[in-house]
């Protein structure tokens, strides 16, 4: 297919940033909900996906633009607690992620998770826009309920708008530490070269008219290419869970091509490849996000770019994170299995070959992924021995012993992002296996670092 920009695709859009930096709070202003408020602490706990039609982007920005042209139907935007959905959008090496918000806190500025974000933006070449978020937490900032950043400056005080540049520098030079560019979008001259930053608060508005002109515009001219749409199938696997009714579905993000109820499937399975055939395609209502409950819509098929539900028989050992294969009328079985593995056998075989070194789990292959990225950077080099994915169970702890008798500082598990079974942490405690748990790829190496400190005392 031509890439000649008439048909394009929706682009997929992640939102990744430090906790409480508001990125939850910031999709729901968008979406005009509020999930942030119904979740447990307001710590999101899903992956969801929201998907916007053009039209909405459109009466959304009018303000700021009369006519705004767009060439995208839409915009998919997942929701990510931390970076983890990021890391999952992936299909053999690549990322699936066409377009980033990285949310940052005007009153923080960068925090650690901002970095670990920014390492894998780059590490996966994503480009991206900065939400320089709670604008309205400015010491007397005047509410402009939903207006454009640069109106609701107008009606701030100058002592507001001082305060304002001065925080702007601040991350700014920032971002330069780092070898970034970054300027306000208003004011930026060299877009593409320069990372725009747009003012926003998720509370009550201001600025984001703005961010979804952005996003809905600026996306397609500079990735005419990478949205063409494509009729093969570019499927990836967020998330595996129960439903009522259904059994184990599968909630996955359709990138490129069309999948139908009664395709043939290969997903990736912990025991090896699992055959099925599609039984049910769902999609939540237009505008409400995937993991919030309601009706559903069915289908008999549907195009890419979507977030979709599948229910399918045996997707119990499916892996988050894999990619989804269509078996079509000429293809070998064998090979599509073949495929639905190699992304798992890539990074299964990244463990260290002398045999010696931690075990490590997380919760889905593509964090389990950066989890090994980093172990292996030079700063850290922490070898691996064993790899896993989901909670922690007996049979890991297990595994972990055996570096007992070997090196005693190895037989240790690094946790991320997972869940420690109660069996699996007596079975550790009894035979001196360590578990280190963090939601923070550096923080189990600050405490990995610690407890080789101690045993060296
Ligand atoms: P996440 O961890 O990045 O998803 O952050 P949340 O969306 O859960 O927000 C964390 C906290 O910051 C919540 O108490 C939000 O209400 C608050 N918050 C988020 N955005 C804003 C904002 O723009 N202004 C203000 N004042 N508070 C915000
Ligand atoms: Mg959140």
């Amino acid at each position: 297919q031509k890439a000649d920009g008439e048909n394009l695709r929706s682009p997929i859009c992640c939102i990744m940033g430090h906790v409480d930096t508001g990125k939850t709070k910031l999709l729901d202003c968008i979406r005009g909900t509020n999930v942030q408020e119904g979740e447990a602490g307001g710590i999101t706990q899903q992956i969801g996906a929201t998907y916007f039609p053009a039209e909405n982007l459109r009466d959304r920005s009018r303000e700021l633009k009369a006519d705004v042209k767009l060439k995208v139907p839409g915009l998919l935007v997942i929701d990510t607690p931390g970076h983890e959905s990021f890391t999952n959008l992936r299909s053999r090496g690549s990322g699936l992620c066409d377009i980033a918000i990285l949310v940052v806190d005007i009153m923080h500025g960068l925090e650690p998770q901002t970095i670990e974000s920014l390492n894998l933006l780059r590490m996966r070449n994503t480009e991206f826009i900065v939400a320089l978020n709670k604008v309205d937490r400015l010491y007397g900032w005047n509410t402009c309920r939903n207006a454009p950043i640069t109106k609701a400056m107008k009606q701030q005080s100058q002592d507001v708008q001082n305060e304002f540049k001065r925080r702007l520098i601040q991350v700014t030079t920032q971002f330069k530490e780092q070898g970034l560019n970054t300027e306000v979008y208003y004011d930026n001259k060299e877009i593409g070269k320069t990372i725009n930053i747009v003012p926003t608060s998720a509370v009550s508005g201001e600025g984001i008219p703005d961010l979804l002109l952005l996003l809905a515009q600026w996306s397609p001219k500079t990735m005419v290419e990478k949205l063409t749409y494509s009729n093969v199938v570019q499927c990836t696997v967020l998330e595996v869970k129960g439903l009522e009714g259904y059994g184990t579905t599968i909630d996955v993000v359709l990138v490129n091509g069309v999948l139908h109820v009664g395709d043939q499937i290969v997903v990736c399975g912990m025991q090896g490849p699992i055959v099925t055939t599609i039984r049910v395609l769902l999609t939540p209502h237009p505008m409400k996000e995937l993991r919030v409950k309601g009706a559903c819509l069915h289908h008999k098929e549907i195009k890419g770019a979507q977030s979709i539900k599948i229910a399918a028989q045996s997707l119990e050992h499916a892996i988050a994170g894999t990619g989804l294969y269509v078996v079509g009328p000429n293809d070998d079985l064998e090979v599509v299995k073949e495929s639905a593995m190699e992304d798992m056998n890539s990074v299964m075989s990244r463990t260290d070959k002398s045999g010696e070194g931690v075990y490590v789990q997380a919760s889905t292959l593509g964090s389990l992924e950066a989890l090994l990225e980093f172990l292996k950077t030079p700063a850290v080099n922490i070898p691996v021995s064993g790899i896993g994915i989901g909670p922690v169970h007996k049979k890991d702890v297990v595994w972990a012993s055996a570096m007992l008798n070997k090196k005693k500082e190895y037989a240790t598990i690094l946790a991320f992002d997972v869940n420690v079974k109660a069996e699996a942490r007596e079975l550790a405690d009894e035979k001196g296996v360590k578990i280190f748990i963090a939601d923070i790829i550096y923080h189990l190496f600050d405490q990995f670092k610690a407890y080789i400190g101690t045993l060296k005392e």
